[in-house]
């Protein structure tokens, strides 16, 4: 696997890899990596020949007293998980000032996506997806993947990504990858290990209301209304849980729905602080037909 810090150098080897190796996918990461991301490079293997995971903390889609400073940062462990698992072929890890020469904050472009990034998190983390959009267009122009790999937990950046390809006609293939969950159902996070041992026994309420209310739709409930009582009410059964939304909307638009239609893809999701620490959660499931 090669080691990547400029654009010249990683656009470099992607068009040497484009012309010899076949197709190239690209796998965007903020590092930190574990299971989860291993899983989207697994599934990288299998679509395509060479193999380009980004590591990179991207400064625009962090809010004002968000954690970007604090975001963990380990560069040296994420190489060596890569290579032990022998599938990527490029790893491009670029400084700040390399893919934001002027800084950051004086980038003057910017893709933006419209509506479906003001639901969900995007109405808590104004410019947040802005931010992310900016970013993989930016490693989809420097990449030119045939492929790129998100995972379902990020569902509502999986959702607006889509949109984002599918609105400019880029030519990259997304695919998307189921959450991969640690054997309590807490769904596998770089911001996991912000958590103290108490937080972390409570986490898993998170998938676990999201499973009751699967439930519950399985046994024909179609009103959004009890769905989130209930999982309102399992949150809040973990004392240091803060749930900031439990949402029910359609899995393609993202807006909200108050009754599910027979047949409909929906996404239930959730985003709970623990501390300072925010959770993310989702499951998305088609209603049962009449
Ligand atoms: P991040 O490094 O958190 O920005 O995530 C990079 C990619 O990995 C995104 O496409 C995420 O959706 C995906 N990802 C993160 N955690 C998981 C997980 N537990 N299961 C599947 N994909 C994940």
């Amino acid at each position: 696997m090669e080691l990547l810090t400029s654009v010249a150098a990683m656009r470099h080897a992607a068009e040497s890899a484009r012309a010899h190796r076949g197709r190239v996918v690209l796998v965007p990461t903020m590092g930190a990596l574990h299971a989860g991301h291993l899983k989207l490079v697994e599934e990288a293997g299998a679509q395509g020949d060479a193999v380009v995971v980004s590591v990179f903390v991207n400064p625009t889609q962090f809010g004002e007293g968000e954690d970007f400073d604090a975001y963990p940062r380990k560069l040296e462990a994420d190489r060596k998980l890569l290579e032990d698992q022998g599938i990527a072929t490029h790893l491009f890890a670029p400084t700040v000032s390399e893919m934001y020469p002027d800084g950051a904050a004086a980038q003057r472009t910017s893709v933006v996506v419209e509506k479906l990034t003001t639901t969900l998190c995007g109405a808590y983390r104004p410019g947040h997806f802005d931010g992310v959009t900016t970013v993989v267009t930016m490693l989809f122009e420097i990449t030119k993947p045939h492929v790129a790999v998100f995972g379902q937990k990020d569902a509502q950046q999986l959702a607006v990504i889509r949109r984002m390809v599918r609105d400019l006609h880029m030519p990259v293939t997304i695919v998307g990858v189921p959450i991969v969950r640690e054997s309590d159902g807490l769904a596998l996070s770089s911001r996991n290990q912000y958590l103290s041992d108490e937080e972390r026994a409570q986490a898993p309420v998170l998938y676990e209301a999201l499973q009751e209310a699967v439930a519950m739709v399985e046994e024909g409930e179609l009103l959004v209304e009890p769905l989130v009582v209930r999982m309102r009410e399992i949150i809040d059964s973990a004392p240091l849980a803060e749930p900031q939304y439990i949402s029910v909307v359609d899995a393609d638009s993202l807006d909200a729905v108050d009754q599910l239609n027979p047949g409909q893809q929906v996404l239930l999701a959730v985003a709970v602080y623990f501390g300072e620490t925010r959770l993310i959660d989702n499951v998305r499931l088609t209603v049962p037909p009449e």
